[in-house]
């Protein structure tokens, strides 16, 4: 059983609170270790340490702070397996998705090595006579990252790449259902370089939380997670005088119109909806079918479900793991029996599909005529269940996608370029994809939903994630003409 400690000043440190965490490999169902949650105490030391270290971090010169993120890339790039095989044993996606995972986590880090010309301000010569105006940015201290299960890996890189990058301190309270990811990066950024105390991890439950919410040295807090928590972070974080970017969950909705290549659209539905066990707050988790693409659409993805490989993440053969605990499995295999007794159409059940054994396993789950009041619809699922709508025109399509209260992902596939272009401009979602099923945003476009999917203004990682993390400056100068100055400067003076 293994224990997982804090990484507190650049080295692992055990908990003192006498609280811990089960930790499960979710493949077997077997307990694989524990993770200590820390006190409000503990909390309060880690923000002290990340506090002192901050005074000498900010002074680091641009050029040595890239080159440290240089070496960190480099090192994650290495390790990318070994960080990859930990999100199996603990979240229990398959290796490839694991991998992808590091891979999209790096792309942040290697946007974050382009930090001094991301810091560059502005400069106005002559604003008035003899008077110059300049901008610069200034990181804001000690900042704090909240993440989910979902992502070990990659979301804490959202935060930590940009915030340290540019002069910040860090303390990361993974999620305490797969912290182990957490710790090993922190062991990599040490061997890179980067100063003690500037990037810390405390794990923990609600009462780290709060701590990190009304510490008052805490300047920042980024949050990704389900949408009552995000709201609840922003909030009581804003309540306490931070600035607090808090990303909620979703519910993605897929447009399939008559004309698609459906084929194509099927092959996108069922990757973004079963990828990952469906735990991706990208997942598509409903297609909406528009006019005569219904049956087709239902056909070619029914088709598709049975050769879908469910398994242990660590066997190659396996292309959907299973969920991440046995209570997470129940509630959304629960939507199976809802949906029906609701009036959908269960044409695939994960029950009768799943590995046997003691795994959280579900098998891809297919549910058609859904409709807006059905729980299935209501309720972001986060598993692999995927609900077909079928509804007349791509107007009845549109609203659908507007009325719903989330706001984080959406896609259309259509062969008409003038109908994807009028519903860029239409939909309501901060991401859309155009016959691109996730449209997760490339490392120097930032990430972030609209509506109860984002709490605060400022979108993740990219250059609004560069802008979140520093606070602006604005210099106005004059100096004394040389001509007409009294002071001696030991040479001729000349205009
Ligand atoms: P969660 O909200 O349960 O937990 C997220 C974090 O909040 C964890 O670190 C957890 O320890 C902490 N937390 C949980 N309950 C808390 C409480 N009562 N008070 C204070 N802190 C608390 O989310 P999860 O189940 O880990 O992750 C899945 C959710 O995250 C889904 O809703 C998914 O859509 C969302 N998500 C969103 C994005 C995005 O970019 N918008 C990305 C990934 C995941």
């Amino acid at each position: 059983m293994t224990p997982i400690h804090h990484w507190v000043g650049g080295r692992s440190v055990a908990g003192t609170s006498g609280l811990t965490s089960p930790v499960f490999n979710p493949a077997t169902g077997r307990q694989s270790g524990f993770v200590d949650l820390a006190s409000g105490d503990e909390v309060g030391r880690a923000v002290a340490i990340a506090r002192e270290a901050f005074g000498s971090w900010r002074s680091v010169s641009l050029a040595k702070r890239a080159e440290l993120m240089f070496n960190i890339r480099e090192l994650v790039h290495t390790h990318k397996q070994d960080i990859a095989k930990l999100l199996v044993a603990e979240h229990g996606k398959v290796l490839s998705d694991a991998m992808g995972e590091v891979t999209r986590g790096l792309e942040v880090i290697e946007f974050a090595c382009g930090i001094p010309t991301l810091l560059k301000g502005e400069f106005s010569e002559q604003a008035s006579t003899g008077v110059d105006v300049y901008s610069i940015r200034q990181p804001v201290g000690v900042v704090a990252g909240i993440t989910p299960f979902n992502f070990p890996a990659m979301v804490p890189m959202w935060m930590w790449a940009p915030a340290i990058a540019c002069g910040n301190t860090f303390v990361l309270k993974p999620s305490e259902k797969d912290p182990s990811a957490s710790v090993f990066t922190a062991e990599l950024l040490k061997e890179a370089g980067l100063p003690d105390g500037v990037f810390n991890v405390v794990h923990g439950d609600k009462v780290a939380v709060d701590a990190l919410l009304e510490h008052p040295d805490i300047a920042a807090l980024s949050f990704v997670g389900s949408t009552p928590i995000a709201r609840y972070i922003y909030e009581t974080g804003t309540r306490h005088g931070k600035r607090v970017q808090a990303l909620g969950g979703a519910k993605n909705h897929m447009i399939v119109l008559p004309d698609a290549d459906i084929e194509m659209a099927a092959d996108a539905a069922v990757s973004a909806a079963y990828g990952s066990a469906g735990e991706r707050c990208m997942a598509v988790s409903v297609v909406v079918a528009v006019g005569d693409a219904g049956d087709a659409l239902v056909t070619a993805i029914k088709e598709r479900l049975p050769k879908i490989t469910v398994g242990d993440g660590m066997d190659p053969a396996s292309e959907m793991g299973p969920l991440v605990t046995q209570a997470h499995r129940d509630k959304v295999a629960s939507y199976l029996d809802s949906g029906a007794q609701q009036g959908a159409s269960v044409l695939a059940d994960g029950r009768q599909t799943a590995p046997e054994g003691d795994g959280f396993f579900l098998g891809v789950s297919l549910l058609d005529n859904v409709t807006t009041e059905m729980d299935a619809y209501r309720d972001e699922i986060f598993g692999p269940v995927l609900g077909v709508m079928r509804v007349d025109t791509y107007d009845e399509a549109l609203k659908l996608i507007n009325d719903n209260p989330y706001g984080n992902g959406t896609a259309i596939f259509t062969r008409d370029g003038g109908v994807a272009r009028q519903f860029q401009f239409d939909v309501e979602a901060g991401m859309v994809g155009i016959n691109v099923p996730i449209p997760v945003p490339v490392a120097y476009y930032s990430f972030g939903g609209w509506n109860a999917s984002l709490f605060g203004d400022s979108h993740i990682y990219g250059p609004e994630g560069i802008h979140f993390y520093t606070r602006g400056k604005v210099v106005t100068s004059r100096w004394p003409d040389p001509a007409t100055s009294k002071v001696d400067l030991g040479f001729p003076q000349t205009r």
